[in-house]
């Protein structure tokens, strides 16, 4: 921090709280810390807990998704068939002084006007370290002259012992879902479409992790995959026509750069989300997102730039948030078409297909061929096999091409000039039930690290209370780690007996309740707002000097506004009910026996 600026970053204040009370922090720290893991402490695993839930009630429960739990380390080849062996690789580029590695994309963003420097290949981002004159982060040597190279980010791990099978820590959730589609087509009775969701964790063993929880090498992933009909399936767009999207599009970032609002409709109607599975997903979630407390003025839509989408994925848009100055991609909204499932058919003996029933049979004429193999194998030797699949495939793709008196085929990489009649070519009419279709796949793919970090960054806030200054996390209640702290305004055994029983009558409702009885009052409910606590329930003298001990009453007050309320005590449970369903502390008043303080 630099005298010239004193307020500390808006990632340093999210750091300091987050390790202090218990948020998260370095795991490991004893040994020195590792890059790229943290760990999760009381309030943080509660909170994380919290949104997880939130994801499951919107994404599972109330959409009527199955929801699935795969292990985290898969055989390698769910991952040969995935793409993930091959291709899941970044750019590194090594310092030839200290060693240190880097993302070589990274380096040139942070020094160029280019956004997703990823996008420009492998060549070009080695051109621009020696153009841009970029030296190591760490200690300043050059790096113009040094390679950049592809570094697969999977964790790779012998299954059993000695390393007679391969496997991989999961880099996504999805891919063991993908692979079970056999099975999971079953539990959905082949009707499409259906959904299935895991949230689990996921491994990238990322060259630099970086700003805390946003570049990890250990994270939390909440991912749907939307099986659908290629041609038959639409979303359900009514649901969510009229949500307003900050959508930044590909063509504003290579022109004026600017974000423009729309609602999902007209979106879909000029054209500016191609897709309206993806359209409908951007409205569901910014829904979500904001009932979860990200401030929708920090917040955007991104599309993919043409370079950056997977060949595969015909839209691709990502859910941002700001935090600290940089935008974090904290969703991925793909449609995957039929790539996911194709791939692990060519790879596996299973069907990655579903059988869909016609209304009424239908009769299709289908053409095949029956070779003459004892002309073919004398002619063609060794290859003869290859040459009669291939016309088999040739026939049900092309029939026409039987028309000449030769047929040109390929196999083996050669092209085959075939005698019409020695390939026994005809079309005969069959009847058929139904047909093997291949779903496409919608994916919302969510960071749930990411998403609690922007939940606390947003959430964080700073005011004064009787003159003096606190700070406060304006969570939704639902989220809020704890959900009241009872506390008795001073430690006399009538109190603290009656505050125990409190504490105990609300736990069994259900509620995180906190116990605190040390410091003045005053300090306490600072404590709690520091750590997003919504209601502090107080037992003073009243309570237990009231005649009639069963409608005495307690305070609560609320964390926003500090306002205060007294409560009968057999009231509380209902009460602290609405308030955790949404309802808002002002609106309590209005209850009966309810008081204002
Ligand atoms: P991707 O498959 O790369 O689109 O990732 C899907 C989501 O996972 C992203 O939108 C992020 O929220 C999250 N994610 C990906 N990589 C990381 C990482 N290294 N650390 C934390 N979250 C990540």
């Amino acid at each position: 921090m630099s005298r010239d600026d004193p307020d500390p970053t808006e990632l340093a204040t999210v750091t300091e709280l987050a390790k202090r009370r218990g948020f998260y922090f370095q795991t490991a720290e004893a040994y020195g810390g590792v890059g790229g893991f943290f760990t999760y402490g009381p309030q943080g695993a509660a909170l994380k807990r919290n949104v997880e839930d939130a994801w499951r009630d919107r994404f599972v429960t109330r959409a009527g998704h199955m929801e699935v739990s795969a292990p985290d380390v898969m055989p390698e080849p769910v991952f040969e068939a995935s793409g993930h062996l091959d291709g899941f690789d970044d750019m590194i580029v090594e310092c030839p002084d200290c060693d240190a590695s880097h993302r070589a994309d990274h380096l040139v963003e942070d020094d160029s006007e280019y956004e997703d420097a990823e996008a420009l290949g492998l060549d070009r981002v080695a051109d621009l370290l020696g153009d841009l004159d970029l030296t190591c982060p760490e200690c300043g040597a050059s790096l113009a002259d040094e390679p950049v190279e592809e570094f697969n980010l999977m964790f790779e791990t012998d299954i059993g012992p000695g390393s007679a099978q391969s496997g991989y820590l999961r880099p996504e959730t999805a891919q063991g879902i993908f692979a079970e589609f056999p099975r999971l087509k079953q539990y959905a009775r082949e009707q499409l479409p259906f959904g299935v969701a895991q949230i689990g964790a996921a491994y990238r063993n990322e060259i630099a992790p970086r700003r805390g929880l946003v570049r990890v090498r250990a994270f939390t992933q909440a991912e749907l995959e939307h099986f659908v009909h290629p041609e038959k399936d639409d979303p359900p767009l009514d649901a969510v026509a009229d949500v307003e999207l900050p959508l930044y599009s590909a063509t504003a970032q290579e022109g004026d750069g600017s974000v423009e609002t729309k609602t999902v409709r007209e979106a879909v109607d000029d054209g500016t989300i191609e897709s309206p599975w993806i359209a409908y997903y951007l409205g569901v979630a910014r829904d979500w997102y904001a009932a979860i407390g990200v401030d929708m003025d920090r917040f955007r839509y991104r599309q993919h730039l043409s370079g950056e989408r997977a060949h595969y994925a015909a839209d691709c848009w990502d859910a941002e948030t700001e935090v600290d100055g940089d935008w974090i991609e904290v969703t991925g909204f793909a449609y995957r078409s039929d790539y996911d499932l194709a791939n692990h058919a060519a790879h596996s003996e299973e069907s990655f297909t579903v059988f869909e029933q016609y209304d009424e049979p239908k009769t299709v004429e289908r053409a095949s061929v029956d070779p003459d193999m004892a002309t073919l194998g004398p002619e063609y030797g060794g290859a003869a096999g290859d040459i009669a699949d291939a016309l088999e495939r040739l026939a049900e793709r092309d029939p026409d091409a039987f028309d000449a008196e030769t047929v040109a085929v390929d196999a083996d990489g050669e092209t085959y000039a075939v005698d019409a009649e020695v390939a026994n070519f005809s079309v005969e009419a069959v009847t058929k039930a139904g047909e093997h279709v291949t779903p496409h796949v919608v994916e919302p793919s969510f960071g749930i690290g990411r998403l609690f970090y922007t939940v606390l960054a947003h959430s964080h806030r700073e005011d004064e209370v009787d003159g003096e200054a606190r700070t406060y996390l304006e969570l939704p209640a639902e989220l809020a780690p704890t959900f009241a702290c009872v506390a008795p305004l001073v430690t006399d055994a009538p109190l603290v007996e009656r505050a125990e029983a409190v504490r105990e009558e609300l736990r069994a409702a259900g509620f995180a309740v906190d116990y605190d009885d040390s410091g003045s009052i005053g300090r306490r409910y600072r404590r709690q707002d520091e750590v997003g606590t919504p209601v502090c329930v107080t037992i003073d003298h009243e309570t237990v000097e009231q005649s009639d001990h069963d409608a005495a009453t307690v305070t609560l007050r609320d964390r926003d506004t500090t306002a205060q309320a007294r409560v009968p005590v057999p009231d509380l449970v209902e009460h602290l009910t609405a308030l955790r369903a949404g309802t808002d502390f002002a609106d309590l008043l209005d209850r009966e026996g309810v008081h204002e303080v």
